[in-house]
């Protein structure tokens, strides 16, 4: 089923200060690079005036989009209105950090138009949080939940992060009902990584610290599926579980369904169905571009048949749903369930994908290896 609606992404690139692994265009930044920032996202918006799909979805993403003053937001939000294409009512979306929610800003948001409020928790234990390198503490995050709560948001969806060195299943059980015992109506669980250039990066390669083992990685994945399926938050894609359907991200959907998304802002990315582009990673081309009047893109690839066709196999086989072989062969003219038999045959052996009529679902064992299976395939 198509959606006939983009997403728009804008991504706000400041943080009150950068976490040890996170590799996003992210940076500290004042009031003043703030305010500048936004008047050049606002004048980005107008080089795309009279020229964007529709959109039924606005994300504030980053970053730290909570960073932002609440008027700037309702500016930004104004602007989109007026002068892109928008459904009468689109769902917008915030990021925010604990310690940024309080009963006057979550008020402020929701006069905007927010209805989802993404929580960074990260986690609910104080050493934990302390290797994160994060400034709130458990009580802080549990407070930043209850606001959002009682300010009335549709959903409050909270993340969180697993895999930590040395972080038994059993510890990971406790951090998950810790998080269940909050009651939020998302949650959106990743697995650490360490990317280059970051500050575990370099602790790693000083042998200070030293990645969970991919056994550990593979128990840790699975005990996060087992445990929210059994608790009620229903699973929908390798990192995201829901409360109930409505619940589920209609943005972060966009990018598993391949629908086209306009992406603003330092570092965003963009895809119209068969090309992508990203603008400027860092703030001062960024900014220069759009005082000249020009997008501010840094590169742009169009994907051949294949590419599109391998990376549909990739984010279907990411979610609960699968991929849909007759809506492949639709899009692409190709008969993915001829072409790979035996693979089929092999992978339901294994235990990793079931097939039901035209569907090829992963199991929690394929969810896990999504990516090398995706990559199996004769296409
Ligand atoms: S708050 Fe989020 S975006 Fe900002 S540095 Fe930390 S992980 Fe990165």
């Amino acid at each position: 089923m198509s959606d006939p609606y983009a997403g728009l992404y804008l991504h706000v690139p400041f943080c009150a200060r950068v976490c040890p692994y996170c590799d996003f265009a992210v940076r500290t930044g004042n009031a003043a690079k703030r305010h500048s920032y936004v008047e050049s996202l606002l004048a980005e918006i107008e080089l795309h005036a009279g020229e964007s799909p529709t959109f039924d979805t606005i994300y504030f993403g980053g970053g730290t989009p909570s960073r932002l003053e609440p008027g700037d937001l309702d500016r930004i939000v104004a602007r989109i209105g007026e002068r892109l294409a928008t459904t009468d009512d689109p769902w917008v979306f915030l990021e925010a950090n604990p310690e940024d929610v309080t009963p006057e800003a979550a008020a402020a948001w929701k006069r905007t138009g927010v209805r989802t409020v993404s929580l960074g928790v990260q986690s609910f234990d104080a050493e934990e949080l302390a290797f994160l390198g994060r400034t709130h503490s458990a009580d802080r995050a549990r407070d930043a939940i209850g606001i959002c709560r009682e300010t009335g948001f549709h959903t409050v969806s909270i993340d969180l992060i697993y895999g930590l060195p040395g972080q038994t299943t059993d510890a990971w059980h406790r951090r998950l009902d810790a998080a269940i015992e909050t009651e939020p109506d998302h949650l959106a669980c990743y697995q650490l990584t360490i990317h280059e250039r970051t500050r575990f990066a370099l602790l790693e390669k000083r042998g200070e610290l030293t990645q969970m083992p991919d056994e550990g990685q593979a128990a840790v994945f699975r005990a996060t599926h087992e445990h929210l399926n059994a608790a009620g938050y229903a699973g929908y894609e390798v990192a995201a579980f829901a409360i109930d359907p409505e619940h589920r991200s209609s943005h972060n959907m966009k990018y598993w369904n391949h629908t086209p998304y306009l992406g603003l802002g330092p570092s965003a990315h963009s895809f119209d169905g068969e090309k992508r582009w990203w603008n400027h990673r860092k703030m001062d081309p960024w900014q220069r571009e759009i005082e000249r009047g020009v997008k501010p893109i840094d590169s742009e690839e169009t994907l051949s048949r294949r590419e599109l066709l391998l990376e549909a196999l990739m984010i279907g086989l990411r979610t609960y749903r699968g991929i849909d072989t007759a809506d492949i062969e639709r899009r692409f003219d190709t008969d993915l369930l001829a072409a790979n038999r035996e693979l089929v045959e092999r992978l339901h052996v294994n235990g990793l994908i079931l097939h039901h009529g035209s569907r090829l679902i992963p199991t929690l064992d394929g969810l896990a290896v999504a990516d090398s299976l995706a990559a199996m395939f004769r296409i």
